[in-house]
């Protein structure tokens, strides 16, 4: 009776152990959808060959960094998950939202959305994030089980080493979920410009990181489980000093207040001059287009949040529109409108989860977190934005 209870309850662990699978999220900031063809990324020709590529991957307006890495790992677009700018206000208090803030990013009361490491921690998948914005609340439980809080100079291949030695932690310490991210192609396409011999160099050295990272995990008894989703939050496009439009020039005299600038502006002012505002900006609209919040095209989707000033500018492509002096020159951007190609990011996935050599069409980053929800059979929170069915047919059969 007691071999009996015995080999029940190795049965019943071993069916445990072996039913969670592995997955390493890796963000590549601001590697555009065509930069695996320049011929200089031989990681991910890999893994186009041995998984899935998609042809691009969609990001949510506005195609900037905080709100698109929150809309990947919440499957909701910014307008219901919070984050909808790197920077933004409350305009209830006066409270400011801002990417370099650690006090304001570590505030769960920003953060609107459920991040697919609270679902799976909620149904007992332990997880782990070496960064990825949301990934740092104060709140114990909305985080991952396991943090390094972002430093942005911390060695890459100290990152992945760390991510290796997460999985070597016995099985039931060890974390199942884990997102690792770099920063280096979007640094210097803004810097020198995504067509530039420096973005080049950025490519290979992100790249060669998968290599790295498979190389550590054949040291593990892990290398045939683990899932590699390697993804970017938006494009890149070529921007110059001279095509930008000021339009505090258009404005003198108004008392208005402005957030953002370069390929996005938000813009408030008193009630009773919103409308002359608006008016003004619309008759003078050149490299720019200008919409009412609530008149903002529903494929945008960035008009429900009460934190989207009233009036909101959006730049064509390749130009800005600053409110003064611009602070900093650039000869890259991005932040434009989802749909220009662009902005579009990439999207690689290996492992025994997914189908091998299958090329696909556009992805959508908000269908990320329905898909990883899919890979470890839990259930999505039900008010996401993300969609298995238009992303679910790049999973291997069960
Ligand atoms: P963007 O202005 O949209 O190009 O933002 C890119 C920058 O976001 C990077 O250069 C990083 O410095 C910063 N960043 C990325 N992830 C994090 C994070 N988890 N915490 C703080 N800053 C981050
Ligand atoms: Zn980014
Ligand atoms: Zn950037």
């Amino acid at each position: 009776m007691k071999k009996a209870i015995i080999f029940l309850l190795i049965f019943i662990s071993f069916e445990l152990f072996a039913e969670q699978p592995y997955v390493i999220l890796i963000s590549f900031d601001g590697f555009r959808w065509d930069y695996p063809d320049r011929g200089i990324s031989p990681e991910l020709k890999k893994m186009e060959e041995r998984g899935v590529r998609a042809i691009s991957f969609r990001p949510a307006f506005p195609s900037k960094t905080f709100p698109n890495h929150y809309s990947i790992i919440t499957g909701m677009f910014p307008e219901n998950h919070g984050i909808i700018m790197n920077y933004f206000r409350n305009p209830n208090t006066g409270e400011i939202y801002r990417l370099g803030d650690t006090v304001s990013v570590r505030d769960g009361k920003w953060y609107q959305g459920e991040a697919f490491w609270e679902t799976a921690r909620r149904n007992g998948v332990k997880t782990a994030s070496y960064f990825w914005p949301g990934s740092e609340l104060r709140q114990e439980e909305r985080r991952p089980d396991y943090i390094e809080k972002y430093e942005h100079k911390r060695p890459y291949r100290q990152r992945v080493d760390g991510v290796i030695e997460w999985l070597k932690l016995p099985w039931e310490k060890r974390p199942k979920f884990i997102t690792l991210y770099f920063d280096a192609t979007d640094s210097y396409a803004h810097r020198y410009g995504p067509e530039s011999e420096e973005t080049n160099f950025a490519i290979r050295q992100l790249d060669s990181l998968v290599g790295y990272l498979k190389k550590g995990l054949a040291a593990t008894s892990l290398a045939d489980s683990v899932n590699i989703i390697i993804v970017s939050d938006h494009g890149m496009t070529e921007v110059s000093d001279e095509k930008t439009v000021r339009i505090d020039n258009l404005l003198t005299g108004y008392d208005y207040e402005y957030t953002g600038g370069g390929p996005i502006m938000m813009i408030d002012a008193p009630k009773n001059e919103l409308d002359e505002i608006f008016n003004l900006l619309r008759s003078k609209e050149e490299h720019y287009r200008t919409y009412r919040k609530e008149n903002l095209p529903e494929w945008f989707n960035f008009s429900a949040h009460p934190f989207i000033s009233p009036i909101i500018l959006i730049a064509d492509i390749g130009w800005s529109v600053e409110a003064g002096e611009k602070r900093y020159s650039s000869l890259g951007n991005h932040g434009y409108e989802k749909d220009h190609i662009d902005m579009h990011g990439i999207f690689f996935a290996e492992g025994p989860s997914f189908r091998k050599g299958f090329k696909t069409g556009t992805l959508w980053n908000v269908d990320v977190y329905p898909l990883l929800c899919e890979i470890y059979g839990i259930s999505p929170r039900s008010n996401i934005d993300g969609c298995l069915e238009r992303i679910g047919f790049i999973l291997s059969e069960r």
